[in-house]
């Protein structure tokens, strides 16, 4: 209870210091959590989210699901050619970005960029659309937790990069904690959580589809993210990189 008001106060005072503020959200358990508290405090505080096309299919759906569900009014900023089917018949409001660089790319390193070169991939479909949704504002609220993993322990509560804050009100939070506060505010999890796998593995941490794997309970939660490749359990980059200038 005391990290919810917590994260609560965080909100309301980013909220007073910068006008021009959102929050992100991939549709995973952290950002369902963010977004709900956020959403408590302020009921119109923008919400927009970075879709690229290797997320599974689930996660398009329960965008919709959860987008209509809570009443988000999601933006969602993705490289495409085209809004997918989903989004459009479901009138998501979506920004598409050029497929050019990606396209480039994709043809020099060879299909599965996401195995060859994963930071570029994820440079060119998660990083760069994310600087486009930040462009405008002064501050953005994301989901991070310091108990993701190793990487994730020595973030701060309050980020100041270039030309943008951070904020991250629910830093402290267990995996436990986010799980209990989905289920004691019955906001439904994205079903990949749901699914078992031999060995007691599952998702705990949710990417894209060829970047997500399950594991077991005893390891950090992103060591299921990028694995087989050099950047296993590491960061797609919105969390290292300076945004906005
Ligand atoms: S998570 Fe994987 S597929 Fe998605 S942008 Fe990054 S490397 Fe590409």
């Amino acid at each position: 209870m005391d990290k919810i008001e917590h994260a609560k106060d965080m909100i309301r005072d980013a909220i007073s210091k910068n006008p021009k503020i959102a929050v992100a959200c991939s549709f995973g358990k952290d950002s369902m959590v963010t977004v709900d508290i956020a959403r408590k405090v302020d009921p119109n505080i923008p919400i927009f989210s970075v879709m690229t096309l290797y997320k599974p299919k689930s996660t398009f759906e329960y965008l919709v699901q959860m987008n209509e569900k809570m009443d988000l009014d999601v933006h969602v900023f993705m490289v495409a050619d085209e809004i997918p089917e989903i989004l459009s018949k479901n009138k998501i409001k979506t920004t598409l970005l050029s497929t050019v660089k990606f396209n480039a790319a994709k043809a020099r390193y060879s299909k599965r960029i996401y195995k060859v070169d994963p930071d570029l991939c994820c440079k060119l479909l998660k990083v760069d659309p994310t600087k486009e949704a930040v462009k405008d504002l002064d501050a953005w609220i994301s989901g991070l937790r310091n108990t993701e993993g190793i990487i994730r322990e020595d973030y701060h509560e309050i980020e100041h990069k270039g030309g943008l804050v951070k904020i991250n009100p629910i830093l402290s939070f267990t995996e436990k904690d986010v799980l209990d506060y989905l289920k004691n505010n019955d906001i439904l999890l994205h079903p990949w959580y749901l699914q078992e796998f031999p060995d007691n593995r599952k998702y705990r941490s949710l990417g894209c589809e060829p970047c997500t794997k399950p594991i077991s309970t005893d390891v950090p939660e992103r060591m299921g993210r990028w694995q087989s490749t050099n950047k296993c359990a590491g960061e797609c980059g919105i969390h290292t990189q300076i945004l906005k200038n």
